[in-house]
C-alpha cells in the first residue's frame, strides 16, 4: 500500500532517540532545533490585529505584495530577481527540488547535513551526492569540485550551519559562486541562521551570482518556528516555476504570519544575538578541554567528536544521565559525532555541559 518513496526515507536514528527521550522526566534537553525566545511583543501585536482584521483568506500564491516589498528592499533585488514567501525554508526547499530535479539528477549536499536535504531528494527520485567537510567542516569550493559529476544540477550551501554551527567567510563563498558559474549550477543557499553569527557578518550570495536560491525564513530569527514562514529569493524564470508549484501544493504561507513578519522585520534582535554568542562562548570554553570540537561562528550547535568514537553510544550514555542530544549519524553518513545545541537557558546549559564533563573524565 505504500509508496517506494515514502518507505525510502528512514528516520529510525532520531526515532531511537526520541523513544529513549519519552522515558525521561524533566531531561536537560539540549537537542532543540529552535530559538529559546519567543516572538516579540510588536510581532504578536501585528499578528492579533491581523486575525481581528480579518486576515484568514488564502493570500495570492506568491505572498502579500507588503511583506514582498520588504524583502525585496532587505536584498535589493534586481529587476531580472524575484522574491515569493512560503511555509518555511523547509517549503523552500520541497519547491526547489520539486522544481530543479528529474528522477536521476544529482544534488550536491554538504556532510554533515540538515537532514531535510537528504531526504527530500529520496521524495524526488533524485540522488544525494555529498562533499564530505569534515573534520573543519568549512564548506569549500576544493571540497565541492572533488566530489562534483555531470549528473549534478544544484550544489546545496548552509550557513551559518546545523548541526555545525561553522559559517563561512565572504571568500569561500565567493569561490563557491565562481565553481557554480563555471558548471553551470545552481546554489541553493540556505541562510536561515544567518541572524545568528557571533564573530564575522554573514557572507552574500544572492548578489554574487544569479543562479542562486537564496532561503531564509523567520523560524529561528524571530522566534516563530510553529508560524511556518520563510522565503525564497532568486532568478524570476525560476520562481515562477517554483510559485506554480506552490499554487497546487503550499498553496500560500500563513496568511497572519505573513502580516506579522512585516513588524519582524522591523524588530532589533541584538539583544538575542548578544545572549546567544554569550551561550556559544559559554559551551566551547566549558568544553573544549574536553572533547574535540570546532568553535561555531553561527547558529546554535556545537558539533564535537563523541569520546569512545560512536556518536550512537554516547548519546545513549548521556540519555542514562538525564541529558538529550542527537547523534551525529542523524545528520551524516558517519557516526562519529554529536550535536548538542546550546538553544536553552544558561542553567541548563550548566547542568548539560556538568554531565558530559562527567562522563569524559
Ligand atoms: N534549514 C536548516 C539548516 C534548518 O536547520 C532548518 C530548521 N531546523 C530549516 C532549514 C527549516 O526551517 P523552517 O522550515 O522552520 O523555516
Amino acid at each position: 500500500m505504500i509508496s517506494k518513496r515514502a518507505r525510502s526515507v528512514d528516520t529510525s536514528g532520531i526515532r531511537r532517540v526520541f523513544d529513549l527521550a519519552a522515558q525521561l522526566t524533566d531531561p536537560i534537553n539540549l537537542s532543540i532545533g529552535q530559538p529559546d525566545f519567543d516572538a516579540a511583543p510588536a510581532v504578536k501585536l501585528a499578528a492579533k490585529a491581523a486575525i481581528d482584521e480579518g486576515k484568514s483568506r488564502y493570500t495570492v500564491t506568491q505572498g502579500i505584495p507588503e511583506l514582498r516589498a520588504a524583502l525585496r528592499s532587505r536584498y535589493e533585488l534586481t529587476d531580472e530577481q524575484d522574491v515569493f514567501v512560503t511555509a518555511g525554508v523547509s517549503g523552500g526547499l520541497l519547491l526547489s527540488y520539486l522544481t530543479l530535479l528529474d528522477p536521476g539528477d544529482q544534488i550536491l549536499v554538504p556532510d554533515p547535513f540538515f537532514c531535510i536535504y537528504r531526504d527530500l531528494a529520496l521524495m524526488v527520485n533524485a540522488e544525494t551526492v555529498y562533499y564530505d567537510t569534515y573534520p573543519d567542516f568549512r564548506s569549500t569550493a576544493e571540497r565541492i569540485e572533488r566530489a562534483l559529476t555531470p549528473q549534478v544540477k544544484a550544489i546545496i550551501v548552509n550557513t551559518p550551519g546545523n548541526p555545525t554551527g561553522v559559517a563561512s567567510t565572504q571568500s569561500e563563498v565567493d569561490d563557491i559562486v565562481e565553481l557554480a558559474r563555471r558548471h553551470n549550477l545552481v546554489l541553493i543557499y540556505d541562510e536561515i541562521y544567518d541572524a545568528f553569527c557571533y564573530d564575522e557578518p554573514h557572507p552574500r550570495c544572492l548578489d554574487r551570482y544569479e543562479n542562486t536560491i537564496l532561503l531564509n525564513g523567520f523560524s529561528k530569527s524571530a522566534g516563530v518556528p510553529g508560524w511556518r514562514i520563510g522565503y525564497v529569493a532568486g532568478p524570476k524564470p525560476l520562481l515562477s516555476q517554483m510559485t506554480k508549484l506552490q499554487q497546487y501544493t503550499l498553496v500560500c504561507a500563513n496568511s497572519v504570519a505573513q502580516w506579522a513578519m512585516i513588524e519582524a522585520l522591523e524588530v532589533d534582535y541584538s539583544e538575542q544575538l548578544q545572549a546567544y554568542r554569550k551561550k556559544r562562548d559559554f559551551v566551547v570554553a566549558a568544553l573544549e578541554d574536553v572533547l574535540e570540537l570546532v568553535k561555531p561562528g553561527g547558529a546554535f550547535y556545537v558539533f564535537p567528536k563523541a569520546p569512545g568514537g560512536s556518536g550512537q553510544q554516547f548519546v545513549e550514555r548521556c540519555i542514562k544521565e538525564n541529558l538529550l542530544l542527537v547523534p551525529g549519524s542523524v545528520f551524516s553518513r558517519r557516526d562519529t559525532h554529536f550535536r548538542l545545541s546550546f538553544s536553552a537557558p544558561m542553567e541548563t546549559l550548566e547542568r548539560g555541559v556538568e554531565v558530559i564533563r562527567r562522563l569524559v573524565s
